[in-house]
């Protein structure tokens, strides 16, 4: 199969719940589960002569989603029916927005193997959730506390080229609207979730090929194993002299194979029309100001800023920006200290690993940031040695005391004593004339073991390049 003279092309469009307390239309609660129909009214389960009043946050966390994601803002927009019929949308219709969505022409930048590429929004627009249908033994039954749940739909151009990016793209878009704090995208309850249209072309056309779209995935490693499977299928297909045909297909993670659900035939004719009973939404320029004021320094920014002004590596950049609040701490923790890499370091090895084994979340660091600093402080300023960190970090995971009063509770401190080491220095040599004579002999890692003997006798505290300096300086006067 000539795979490699294909080039795959991708556009997806991604539905994202808005963490608003109630729902778009009504004021029930959006709290996720419950018994089936008790987050129910006559609004949201369309009942005849009852009127929606939409829910500003809706709006304001749309808006907020859009500038984050460089998109540009209809201050005119208004909301469309799109009717179809199936028992999951008790309305027959699904408000959400046609042809003035309220942002639109955006884009998000991500980076797969070393080179950075936009990707370009075409546009975001708010809807509601229609509700659950549950398959049973005696039956289908329909719980209805998911409609009028609201989302936002991000629907982007066909610009990705791979399953790779797929992951990559999901992976900062859901990123950043964490960061926004719009959504919780908590994959597992649903509430964020892709379609995934994909088509293939020879390498060089110009023109896009047919395309099938694969619905409701929700999950990163579910897309890219879909897009995989579903663009090898049209190869082939189209390589054995076959045709693909325009499709919705389902991925069936059990089986690793896309199924077909409806064709291009069967689809519907959605005959969207203006909602007669919402109002236009209109935005002053005012409000948009004020919305772009509540978005913090997003994911991209603060990894340019831990790389170009910190020094941080670009692994340990990602690293702290994958969770906001890891994020924030570490810029907290900055205050106290100006060498950032070290306290970087304190996370990352340390934090995470205890994190990690505590089984505890993100971010839940025991400690407070202020004393995480003082503890690189310590470290950069030489009063302690990493080693020795290590220990005093396991004491601060305990009881987030000031490190200052750890290490002098304890008798820490690093001994940088030139006399005293210079001493220990000429016994510890004086002592091992068998690793003398190998060091001096040309084995120059002999020189780690009477390291360890003097770290033994410090209990860790010896500085350790004074260690090595002198032990050399001593030794070499023996050559
Ligand atoms: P619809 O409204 O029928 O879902 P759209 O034209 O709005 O269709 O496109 C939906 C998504 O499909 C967008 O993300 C778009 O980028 C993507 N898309 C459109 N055409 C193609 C194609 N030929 N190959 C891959 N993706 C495509
Ligand atoms: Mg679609
Ligand atoms: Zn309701």
């Amino acid at each position: 199969m000539a795979y490699k003279d294909y080039e795959i092309v991708i556009g997806l469009e991604v539905h994202s719940e808005l963490k608003t307390k109630s729902k778009i239309y009504c004021s029930c609660t959006t709290e996720f589960g419950g018994d089936p129909n008790t987050h129910c009214c006559p609004i949201c389960t369309g009942m005849p002569g009852t009127l929606p009043v939409l829910n500003g946050m809706v709006v304001e966390y749309a808006i907020k989603a859009g500038l984050a994601t460089n998109c540009k803002i209809h201050q005119f927009s208004k909301q469309d029916r799109k009717n179809y019929f199936y028992p999951d949308l008790p309305k027959a219709y699904q408000t959400s927005q046609y042809d003035l969505p309220l942002c639109y022409e955006g884009y998000v930048d991500i980076e797969t193997n070393g080179e950075e590429k936009r990707i370009g929004l075409t546009r975001i627009h708010i809807e509601e959730d229609a509700g659950k249908l549950i398959h049973e033994a005696n039956g289908t039954f329909v719980d209805y506390n998911r409609c009028g749940v609201p989302l936002i739909e991000i629907v982007t151009e066909p610009d990705l080229r791979s399953p790779e990016e797929i992951r990559v793209f999901l992976s900062k878009l859901r990123s950043i609207l964490l960061y926004a704090d719009v959504s919780d995208c908590r994959m597992n309850e649903g509430s964020f979730r892709c379609d995934v249209n994909l088509s293939v072309r020879k390498k060089g056309a110009t023109t896009l090929g047919t395309r099938t779209e694969m619905k409701n995935i929700n999950s990163f490693n579910f897309a890219f194993k879909a897009a995989e499977y579903e663009a090898k299928r049209q190869i082939k297909l189209i390589e054995s002299g076959g045709n693909v045909v325009q499709e919705t297909r389902r991925w069936d993670e059990a089986k690793g194979v896309t199924i077909s659900m409806r064709s291009k035939e069967e689809a519907h004719d959605y005959r969207y029309f203006p909602a007669p009973d919402l109002m236009p939404i209109v935005t002053s320029d005012e409000e948009i100001e004020r919305i772009r004021q509540t978005i913090p320094e997003l994911p991209d920014v603060r990894m340019k800023r831990y790389m170009e002004n910190d020094g941080l590596s670009l692994y340990d950049s990602e690293l702290l920006v994958a969770s906001m609040k890891i994020s924030d701490y570490f810029d907290q923790a900055c205050k106290q200290t100006k060498n950032k890499k070290v306290l970087a370091n304190i996370i990352i090895s340390e934090a995470f690993s205890r994190m990690n084994e505590d089984e505890k979340e993100l971010g839940e660091i025991p400690i407070s940031a202020e004393n995480l600093g003082k503890l690189a402080h310590l470290v950069d300023t030489n009063v302690i040695s990493s080693s020795i960190a290590k220990k005093v970090f396991a004491i601060m995971w305990e009881h987030d005391d000031d490190p200052e009063i750890i290490v002098e509770k304890e008798g820490l401190k690093q001994i940088s004593d030139d006399g005293a080491l210079r001493q220990m220095a000429e016994e510890v040599i004086a002592k091992n004339d068998k690793v003398v004579q190998d060091y001096l002999s040309g084995k120059e890692a002999a020189i780690q073991a009477l390291m360890g003997q003097m770290m033994a006798r410090t209990k860790g505290k010896a500085n350790p390049k004074m260690v090595i300096d002198l032990l050399k300086e001593i030794l070499n006067t023996k050559k």
